[in-house]
């Protein structure tokens, strides 16, 4: 698929209903797979962090979660379609995963934030199995969280530590993983909880 570099950071060209059917096809094939949704912000700061733009090439894709980089890409004349956003794309894929009874883990945000989270999304979505939940303080580069996520073999790991911590954490373990798709989720657990 085509890719629009604005500032070294290379963007899928796809729209957001696209993008989740390619994400579903890549949990089917048990591909491993790891989403970045990229603002302005993170491109700045990818810009200004060598260590986090060397973490962002680990990404599978990266889509535009913003207006900014749309708008960004059409002065540039090399157009997106339109912004995917993580809260957006995360919705969707709990949509697909309560139809195909995925396996999730949800890894990030305060206790009390993760555990209304969990429970807001098993209500939503009864058919979705989630295999666990931690909350995001903890120590990031501790094993023993990997090694309990990497036992439960979840389909979709959703990571809401905020950026940059969320794309370190996932580029750091992801060797660990055969298959799964990992997302940086920023702040939608807080919205999910309410
Ligand atoms: N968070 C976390 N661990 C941390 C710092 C933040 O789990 O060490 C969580 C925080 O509780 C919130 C989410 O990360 O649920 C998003 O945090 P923030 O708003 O700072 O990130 P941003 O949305 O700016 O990327």
């Amino acid at each position: 698929m085509k890719r629009i570099t604005i500032m070294n950071v290379p963007f899928l060209n796809t729209d957001q209903h696209s993008f989740v059917a390619l994400l579903n096809k890549r949990i089917q094939q048990k591909e491993k797979t790891f989403v970045v949704t990229a603002n302005p912000e993170v491109v700045m700061k990818a810009h200004e962090d060598s260590h986090f733009m060397q973490h962002l090439r680990h990404a599978t894709y990266i889509v535009a979660d913003g207006i900014g980089i749309v708008k960004a890409a059409k002065m540039l004349n090399q157009p997106l379609p339109e912004r995917v956003t993580g809260y957006d794309t995360m919705i969707n894929l709990l949509k697909i995963a309560d139809k195909n009874q995925y396996r999730i883990f949800l890894l990030g945000a305060q206790e009390e934030t993760l555990q209304k989270t969990v429970a807001n999304i098993q209500n939503q979505y009864p058919h979705i199995n989630i295999v666990g939940s931690q909350n995001g303080y903890f120590n990031l580069d501790s094993n023993d969280i990997t090694n309990s996520i990497v036992q439960l073999q979840p389909d979709i790991t959703f990571v809401a530590l905020g950026c940059p911590r969320q794309e370190n954490w996932i580029a750091s373990n992801l060797s660990r993983f055969n298959h799964g798709l990992f997302m940086g989720v920023g702040g939608s657990f807080d919205v999910i909880a309410g």
